[in-house]
């Protein structure tokens, strides 16, 4: 599928290749606490019957109680995952815009922590590799995780509100 960037997304991001697959690349500086894009993309359910595919099914955003945000074509489909992120997810209205979390330089590689984007109800699980001190290996929701883990993710404030307010099924 061909990637559409707006004209602000192109000027602030490359994608390019990164340690696995293609990634977002910061342009210039960025703040901490400065929006960084809106994800942008088309909201879909988990039924069967909606036409979708198993990799734009596994490559979305949780948006509500039933809803996901697929970025299928749209800059928020690079976005890769550390377990020592630069950037998180909040919830601002209707919508999901990537915010730093600390300073991110120019060249730098923009990532998330996927946890905070998979609700209670999320069963989906990933290998990582990502190399920081602070891997945790395998990725899985907030409420599938090790109290430990809990805890460093909570006290990063990186899990946003809507995300902690889905029940498991
Ligand atoms: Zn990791």
């Amino acid at each position: 599928m061909a990637t559409y960037l707006t004209e602000r997304e192109a000027r602030d991001f490359a994608v390019k290749k990164a340690r696995n697959g293609r990634g977002i690349f910061a342009k210039h500086a960025f703040r901490t606490g400065e929006t960084l894009f809106r994800v942008m993309g088309k909201l879909i359910t988990c039924d069967e019957d909606d036409e979708v595919d198993d990799v734009t099914r596994a490559n979305t955003y949780r948006y509500d109680e039933d809803r996901f945000l697929s970025p299928a074509g749209r800059l928020g489909d690079f976005l890769n995952h550390s377990c020592a992120p630069n950037a998180k997810i909040v919830k601002d209205g209707r919508k999901l815009l990537l915010k730093a979390v600390r300073p991110i330089e120019a060249g730098e590689e923009v990532v998330m922590d996927y946890a905070t984007i998979l609700a209670a109800d999320d069963v989906w699980t990933m290998r990582c590799r990502c190399g920081t001190p602070k891997c945790r290996r395998t990725i899985r929701s907030y409420a599938a995780m090790p109290p430990k883990a809990r805890a460093a993710l909570r006290a990063a404030r990186l899990i946003p509100a809507y995300i902690l307010a889905i029940k498991a099924w």
